[in-house]
C-alpha cells in the first residue's frame, strides 16, 4: 500500500470515527487529568484520546513516541493501520501524511485539497517557498488560471506584484508580463497601471520615466482629474450583499469562499472584500484597512470629513487645502492628515533642538481616528497617545517646505509592514511663536546611537534593527524619493516585547530623485558618499552608501570615524577611497554587502530591497539553525559578544571633533571619488591596533586577517 493509499485511508478513518461517536458508545466515563504526560494536556484534548479508546498508559506511550495531544485523529489512524508507537518509521509517515516538513502548519486537510488541485507535493513546496501558506491554495490556483507557474510569480513578487488581481488590470491594458516587471523596477507601483499607460502614450524616454517618476505621478494625477476620469467605485447589489452580511470575511469556510466567488463578479471588489470586509454604513466592501475591528471605507469616511471641513481652519489656506485633500482621498486610516487644535495637547515638553525647528513632547489626550463610530456618529479614536511635535522655524513662511515634509510621511505611511518609518497623524500650530508643528508618533527609545550605547543588544537584533531600517529605505526608495541625511541619528527604536523595532524619521531633506539641489552640502560627513562630497547629485545610491555606515555602526557598536576629526581631511581621504575598518569579526557575507554599499561607484551599490532580502535571509538561517557558510560564521560571533568584547560609545573615547549632528559642508575641488586598498592600508596601518581578540579564532587565510586589521580604540 502505497502513502497516498494510507491518506485517503485515514479520512475514511476519521469518517468512520465520526459515525462511532454518535451513536455514544465510547463515552468519557472518566476525568483524571494527563498534565502528567505532557503540560499540553487540556482537559478536552484528554477527552478526545479517550473517546478514540486510548487509557493514560497508552497516550503515554504514543506522546513519548514524538506525537503532540493534539495529534489523537492520526494516532487513531495510525493504530489502527497496526502501527506501534515505537515504529522507527512513524516520523516520515507523519511528514507524508501532513506535509509538515513544507510547513509546520500544513494539515492534512491542506494536502488534499492542494493535491485535489493537481498540485504535487513538489511543486507545493515551491510555492510555500515563496510565501504562500496552506490556505492560500486559492490565491496559486488563480495564478496558475492565468498560465503562471512559480517561476513567473517568483519574478513578479520580486518586482513587487504580489496579488493576480493587479495583474489582471496591467494585462487589460495589454502589457506582458515582462513589461510589468520593468515597470515595477524602475519603482512603479503594482496598482500605476493607468500611469504606466499614460506615459507609455506619452511616448516618454525610459530614462527620463526613471527620474522623474514622482513629478510624473503629479502630472497625472492632475490630468486624471481634469478629464474627470476620477474612479468610479463600483458596487455589489443588495441581494448579494443580504447574503454576505452572513459571512465573516475573515473566517469563510471553503464552501462560503466558493460561493463570495460566484456572487462577486468584479475582481477588485472580491479582491477588497477578501482583504477588507464590507463598510459597516454602506455595505459595500471597504477600500482599505484600519486598526480597530472594521476596514476603511473612502466613500462614506470622506463624507465624514467632508462635514467637518466648517468646523475648523489652520489659519492658512495651503494648509487647509492640503489637509482637505488628503483626508478626501484617504483609502486607509494610514494616510490621514487630521488638523489637530494644540488644546487637545497635554504635557507639552521642549526635548530637543533639531537642524531647522524644535522638538517637544506631549500627550495628545484623544488619540489618533481608527474609523467612524456610526451610533454615536463621531471618530472612533485610538486612546491617549504620546505624540511628538516638531516645529519648522518660521513655519508659518515656509509652508512650501513644511507640507512638502508632512507629504512625504504621508507618502510612505502604511506603505511598510508594521513600522520602518515614522507615522505623522497631523498638524497643529504654536499658539505663541505661530510656528506649525508636524504631529509625530513618540517612539521612546531614542535614536540608534543612543540605543546602541544603553542596551545590551545581541548580534540577532542587530540584523533585526538593520532589517526594518533597510525596509523603511526600501519603502522611501519605492515611492520615489530619496532620504538625503540618512544616519544613525535619524533613526528611532522601539521595543515590541523582545524584539526592537526602528523607524526612520526627519524626511525634511527627501526629495524626489530628480529634484537636483546644487547649492550646499547637508549631513553627517562619515555618512556622506564621496560624490555628494564631490558635489554630484544625491541620488538613492547615496543614501545606500549611508545605509552601509548605518550598517556597519550597528554590527561593530561603534559610529564610523568616531576617533577622528570630521573635516576636510577626512572628507578628502574619503574621496581618495577611505572606508571604515571592521575592529572585530563580523561574517564575510555582511562584510561583502557593506562593502558594496561603500563601492565609489554609486551603480554598483546594492539596492534597498536586495539588502532587506540579504538580511531578512540571514536572520533566517540563524533563527532556524540553517547550517550555512553565514550561520556558522555567526556561531564564532556569539563566542566574541558572550566575552563581552563588543565596544560601544560608552567604552570608548570619542574625538571631540567628531561630530554626529547634520551640518553643512562647502569643500571645493575634491578628487574623483575611487576605491583604493592602498589608502586603507596606509592609514589604518600608520595607527595603533590594540583591540585584543585573543581566545577568538583569527580566521583562515590572509585576506581575512587583512580585512580584520583592528583600529585603536583610544587609550
Ligand atoms: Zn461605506
Amino acid at each position: 500500500m502505497n502513502l497516498l493509499e494510507i491518506f485517503w485511508d485515514f479520512w475514511g478513518i476519521c469518517l468512520e470515527w465520526c459515525c462511532l461517536k454518535s451513536k455514544g458508545s465510547l463515552e468519557l466515563k472518566e476525568a483524571t487529568k494527563w498534565k502528567d504526560i505532557d503540560e499540553g494536556f487540556t482537559e478536552s484534548l484528554q477527552k478526545e484520546w479517550k473517546n478514540r479508546g486510548f487509557d493514560h498508559k497508552e497516550a503515554k506511550e504514543w506522546i513519548e513516541g514524538g506525537f503532540k495531544p493534539s495529534d489523537y485523529d492520526l494516532v487513531f489512524y495510525l493504530k489502527r493501520k497496526g502501527c506501534q508507537p515505537s515504529d522507527s518509521y512513524l516520523e516520515e509517515s507523519v511528514k507524508e501524511v501532513s506535509w509538515k516538513d513544507i510547513r509546520p502548519d500544513f494539515k492534512c486537510v491542506h494536502r488534499r485539497k492542494w493535491e485535489e488541485s493537481g498540485i504535487n507535493y513538489e511543486e507545493t513546496k515551491k510555492w510555500v517557498e515563496l510565501g504562500f501558506k496552506p490556505h492560500d491554495l486559492y490565491l496559486v490556483k488563480e495564478w496558475k488560471k492565468r498560465g503562471f507557474g512559480y517561476e513567473e510569480v517568483k519574478h513578479f513578487l520580486a518586482a513587487g506584484l504580489d496579488n493576480y488581481y493587479f495583474w489582471d488590470h496591467w494585462e487589460k491594458l495589454k502589457f506582458t508580463s515582462h513589461q510589468v516587471q520593468e515597470w515595477l523596477f524602475i519603482g512603479m507601483k503594482q496598482d500605476e497601471w493607468n500611469l504606466a499607460n499614460y506615459l507609455r502614450e506619452k511616448n516618454c524616454e525610459w530614462e527620463e520615466i526613471k527620474n522623474n517618476l514622482t513629478n510624473f505621478r503629479k502630472e497625472y494625477s492632475e490630468v486624471d482629474r481634469k478629464e474627470e476620469k476620477m474612479h468610479v467605485l463600483s458596487k455589489i447589489s443588495l441581494e448579494v450583499i443580504s447574503e454576505l452580511k452572513k459571512f465573516n470575511h475573515e473566517d469563510l469556510t471553503p464552501e462560503q469562499e466558493l460561493l463570495v466567488d460566484e456572487l462577486i463578479i468584479d475582481e477588485e471588489l472580491r479582491q477588497r472584500y477578501y482583504r477588507y470586509g464590507l463598510c459597516s454604513e454602506c455595505y459595500q466592501p471597504n477600500t482599505g484597512k484600519e486598526v480597530g475591528i472594521n476596514g476603511w471605507c473612502q466613500s462614506c469616511n470622506s463624507k465624514h470629513f467632508q462635514d467637518e471641513f466648517k468646523n475648523w481652519t489652520s489659519g492658512n489656506e495651503d494648509i487647509n487645502k492640503f489637509i482637505q485633500k488628503q483626508l478626501l482621498e484617504t483609502k486607509s486610516e494610514y494616510k490621514i492628515v487630521e488638523w489637530i487644535p494644540y488644546e487637545k495637547f497635554s504635557n507639552v515638553k521642549h526635548i530637543a533642538d533639531g537642524g531647522f525647528g524644535k522638538v517637544y513632547k506631549a500627550q495628545w489626550n484623544e488619540g489618533p481616528i481608527i474609523g467612524w463610530d456610526k451610533d454615536s456618529k463621531k471618530w472612533q479614536r485610538w486612546d491617549k497617545e504620546e505624540v511628538v511635535l516638531k516645529s519648522l522655524n518660521n513655519s508659518q513662511n515656509l509652508t512650501e517646505e513644511f507640507l512638502r515634509e508632512v507629504s512625504n510621511y504621508k507618502l510612505v505611511d502604511g506603505d511598510s509592514f508594521y513600522g520602518s518609518i515614522v507615522p505623522c497623524y497631523g498638524i497643529s500650530q504654536d499658539p505663541v511663536t505661530k510656528d506649525y508643528l508636524m504631529v509625530m508618533q513618540y517612539i521612546p527609545e531614542g535614536d540608534l546611537r543612543k540605543y546602541l550605547s544603553d542596551n545590551k543588544v545581541n548580534f540577532k537584533d542587530r540584523l533585526r534593527q538593520l532589517y526594518w531600517i533597510a525596509d523603511g529605505l526600501s519603502v522611501i526608495h519605492r515611492m520615489g524619493l530619496v532620504h538625503r541625511d540618512f544616519h544613525s541619528g535619524n533613526i528611532l527604536n522601539r521595543k515590541f516585547n523582545d524584539d526592537v523595532v526602528c523607524f526612520i524619521t526627519d524626511l525634511g531633506l527627501s526629495r524626489p530623485t530628480n529634484e537636483k539641489d546644487k547649492e550646499n552640502v547637508y549631513g553627517v560627513l562619515p555618512y556622506l558618499a564621496p560624490e555628494v562630497l564631490n558635489r554630484k547629485p544625491y541620488t538613492q545610491a547615496s543614501d545606500i552608501y549611508s545605509f552601509g555606515m548605518i550598517a556597519y555602526e550597528v554590527l561593530t557598536g561603534l559610529p564610523p570615524y568616531y576617533d577622528r576629526e570630521h573635516n576636510l581631511d577626512l572628507a578628502l581621504q574619503i574621496c581618495q577611497g577611505l572606508r571604515p575598518q571592521f575592529q572585530i569579526r563580523i561574517p564575510q557575507l555582511l562584510k561583502d554587502w557593506i562593502n558594496r554599499c561603500w563601492d565609489a561607484d554609486p551603480l554598483k551599490r546594492p539596492k534597498a530591497r536586495e539588502l532587506k532580502k540579504i538580511l531578512d535571509d540571514c536572520i533566517d538561517e540563524i533563527s532556524n539553525e540553517k547550517h550555512t557558510e553565514f550561520y556558522e560564521q555567526w556561531k564564532k560571533m556569539e563566542l566574541l559578544e558572550d566575552s563581552g568584547v563588543l565596544p560601544s560609545m560608552k567604552t570608548v573615547k570619542t574625538h571631540p571633533q567628531a561630530i554626529y549632528t547634520s551640518r553643512l559642508f562647502n569643500y571645493q575641488n575634491l578628487p574623483e571619488p575611487q576605491n583604493s586598498k592602498e589608502i586603507n592600508e596606509q592609514i589604518w596601518a600608520s595607527r595603533d591596533v590594540n583591540i585584543d581578540l585573543d581566545g577568538i579564532d583569527s580566521g583562515d587565510d590572509q585576506s581575512e586577517q587583512i580585512s580584520c586589521v583592528e583600529a585603536p580604540l583610544n587609550n
